[in-house]
């Protein structure tokens, strides 16, 4: 698995994402090779996420799209904002790709009139696809939390939830040991520095000289899987949107103070996928003979803007 490349804004205490550079890499499609359909990627895509990797309740694969249409230009990004789309079509995009899905859960208009139904109109006018790789993105190996473990130097990397229909390597979260035991509050200052800047920084719950080895990561939300966190006596388990009950009881229930508990920015703990995941897209579509130009957003899609705190403690 490659590392991802350095994340907009530098590393964890940097400047505004906002700001920062974009990964970009890979060729514009020209000399002759044509770029892949909409319905090439599709196949791509599923080769390395497939659909039956994605939770029952989600909603993953094309979103809007012509699978016969030709695709030069490749924009992956974590969510599909309106500022995504504004990138992806000044950019001449053919294909977004994006985590999370526009349309979850059932609607009866796409009209104009409300932002989903605007992002639709505005792809479909803008000769651009969607597609939507989410949680069979996270289950695959490679994945999401694939990455985060790999950033975070994990090594026996295993599921902490195996995927009902997949391989043993498949599944939800992962868990591994550090190179070396590490402190609490070093090992949080690792987690700080590998992530994308974002106003919420990184919380913590536990004793900053804790030791820690095995370390469970979920990228996205991952406080539904505490049971299997418990499981694997993992020392540390580093996710997104912890809720206060689940964050509470599993404090309240820790053995030895462990697990200890570091939350993190949805948005960061997935935004590191996309560049190994483009890279990915880019190996596959190369190998079967087609050139493509594949781009990662540059635009921080966390919703939160600045934080109040009474200091560090
Ligand atoms: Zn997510």
């Amino acid at each position: 698995m490659d590392t991802p490349a350095t994340p907009p804004g530098g590393p964890g205490g940097g400047a505004s994402p906002r700001a920062g550079a974009v990964a970009g890499h890979g060729t514009v499609a020209g000399d002759g090779v044509a770029g892949p359909t909409v319905g090439e990627v599709l196949a791509a895509a599923e080769e390395l996420w497939p659909a039956t990797l994605a939770e029952q309740w989600d909603a993953v694969g094309l979103v809007a799209g012509r699978p016969s249409r030709q695709v030069q230009k490749i924009l992956l990004a974590v969510d599909p904002t309106s500022a995504v789309v504004d990138e992806a079509l000044q950019w001449g995009a053919d294909l977004l790709i994006t985590h999370h899905p526009l349309l979850l859960r059932p609607v009866t208009s796409v009209a104009a009139t409300s932002f989903k139904g605007d992002v639709v109109h505005r792809l479909i006018e803008g000769g651009c696809g969607l597609l939507t790789v989410h949680t069979n993105g996270d289950s695959s190996v490679g994945g999401v939390s694939d990455v985060l473990a790999d950033a975070l130097g994990l090594t026996d990397v295993q599921p902490l939830q195996q995927a009902p229909a997949g391989l043993d390597e498949e599944g939800l979260g992962r868990y591994g040991e550090l190179a070396e035991v590490s402190s609490l509050s070093d090992f949080a200052a690792k987690v700080f520095s590998i992530l994308p800047a974002v106003a919420g920084g990184v919380r913590v719950a536990g004793d900053h000289d804790g030791i820690v080895k095995r370390v469970a990561v979920c990228g996205g939300a991952g406080d539904s899987l505490f049971e299997a966190v418990r499981s694997c006596s993992a020392d540390v388990f580093v996710t997104a949107d912890m809720r206060h009950h689940p964050a509470s009881e599993a404090r309240e229930a820790a053995a030895n103070g462990r697990p200890y508990l570091i939350d993190v920015s949805h948005f960061g703990s997935e935004w590191l996928w996309l560049t190994p995941a483009s890279e990915a897209l880019d190996n596959v579509l190369t190998d079967q003979g087609h050139q493509v130009d594949i781009r990662v957003s540059n635009i921080n899609t966390d919703p939160w803007d600045f934080v109040l705190t009474p200091g560090a403690g």
